[in-house]
């Protein structure tokens, strides 16, 4: 069905431009007409039009540690105690129940596609649920509901983390994520089916998770697909691995054949200047998670150096202590302003490129994040009339406005979220009555 939208202002791979009309047919872009005149029948996009963002990197089931952690003396280890915990509680109905409140909330914020590691296999305790891919499929369900594309990054994770010593031993609640070796892993991986919203990549949840000797057959099914791995977010990780390998984990990974333009680094917050030219000169990319990575006090990765060492960036909300993308990428630049003490470290047009065209291609849609004919009809719409934006030039306004200036997000030609209100209805309800029953008796 052909849609025409006219765009007060729209955010083109060139910049900003004013009175564009773009057309829309099967869930494509066909046309963009610049200095074009509203027509009658066109669905008028008041503000300023961007093209959907990608979240690259997202654990649904953190979502409900929101506002559940902040305690004085606490670190990361300690906030992965209260992760655990939810983790335990989780089945296949309340994960279906948690994701799809988790994605709509991110269709609130003008996502339209999300990046989901995703390691929370097997039933509590261990085993196999019936079909042992129940909780991908309770992801892919909440990711159709809530009408925004998923590439399913199935995780591998064998071991309980990494000391001087080698790897450790799985704990009760980690039993869940693994399955045994990589070889019963990738067989569980291969049995999962890709439909038109949903891609299947691949992730090596950490060299803490992944023993180097298993890394090669993890690297061998995501071939031709998207690889994500956590790396070097806390220094814990990188000691360790030198004690145990020798090497950092970036060198480690590229050794093992890891590394590539199809490889998406999560985090590399404590990178050495090999590892930045390592990452850089295999086209790898790399998430930043701002808001993440500032909770957890893991650092701020020197993010600039590696954009300019040859790693596309793109962002994540991660654990979901806010799920606001526009306001990671000004996180993003707000950390590289703090450690440079340098403004305008990355310019408007190269945070929109992080949200869109490079965290898409990050997640494998690389005919998604621009508003060009040919392209997957993904709009959002931002106030620039609210109390945060109002004055701001469209061409700025990802360093004015915040989620809640979305009014009206488009996935694949598909109308998810309008004047602000998600097609499920109150998404706040939803995550309620998602979060609240994971807490009880705690
Ligand atoms: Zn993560």
């Amino acid at each position: 069905m052909l849609s025409a939208y006219w765009c007060d202002h729209a955010l083109l791979e060139d910049g900003p431009v004013a009175g564009v009309r773009i057309l829309v047919d099967d869930g494509r872009i066909t046309a963009v007409e610049r200095g074009a005149t509203l027509a009658p029948g066109d669905s008028r996009l008041p503000g300023v039009v961007l093209p959907g963002l990608a979240n690259a990197h997202s654990h649904a089931f953190h979502r409900a540690l929101r506002g559940r952690t902040h305690d004085r003396g606490g670190t990361f280890w300690t906030w992965r105690e209260r992760m655990y915990a939810v983790a335990a509680r989780l089945d296949p109905d309340s994960y279906l129940a948690l994701a799809r409140a988790t994605y709509a909330e991110m269709a609130l914020a003008g996502v339209t596609c999300v990046g989901e590691f995703h390691y929370l296999h097997h039933p509590a305790g261990g085993g196999r649920y019936a079909d042992p891919n129940a909780m991908s499929a309770a992801l892919v369900q909440a990711a159709s509901e809530a009408g925004i594309r998923l590439t399913l990054l199935d995780t591998c994770y064998l071991a309980g983390g990494l000391d001087g010593t080698g790897h450790l031993p799985l704990d009760d609640v980690q039993r869940r994520f693994s399955d045994g070796d990589a070889d019963a892993w990738a067989a569980r991986f291969a049995a999962q089916q890709e439909s038109p919203g949903v891609r299947i990549g691949a992730a090596i949840h950490s060299v803490r998770a992944v023993p180097a000797d298993q890394l090669p057959t993890v690297v061998r099914a995501a071939a031709g697909r998207p690889l994500h791995v956590h790396l070097s977010e806390q220094p814990a990780e990188n000691d360790a691995c030198r004690a145990c390998y020798g090497s950092t984990p970036t060198r480690l990974l590229d050794k093992v054949g890891a590394l590539g333009p199809s490889t998406t680094a999560v985090h590399a917050v404590h990178v050495t200047d090999e590892d930045v030219a390592l990452l850089g000169s295999t086209g790898t990319s790399v998430c930043a998670c701002p808001s993440t990575e500032a909770d957890l006090a893991d650092g701020v990765g020197p993010f600039r150096r590696l954009r300019d060492a040859g790693s596309p960036l793109c962002l994540g909300s991660d654990q979901h202590v806010m799920t606001d993308l526009i306001g990671e990428a000004r996180l993003l630049e707000g950390g590289e302003r703090l450690t440079s003490g340098e403004r305008g470290r990355f310019s408007p047009a190269e945070l929109q490129a992080a949200l869109t065209t490079d965290g898409h291609r990050s997640l494998g849609w690389s005919d998604a994040g621009s508003l060009a004919p040919g392209r997957r009809a993904d709009l959002v719409a931002v106030a620039l009339d609210s109390p945060r934006t109002a004055g701001c030039a469209p061409g700025q306004v990802l360093m004015a406005a915040s989620a809640a200036d979305v009014h009206t997000v488009i996935v694949d030609g598909r109308v998810v979220v309008s004047e602000g209100r998600h097609v499920l209805g109150d998404v706040g309800r939803l995550l309620a009555d998602a979060i609240e029953p994971l807490w009880e008796d705690r």
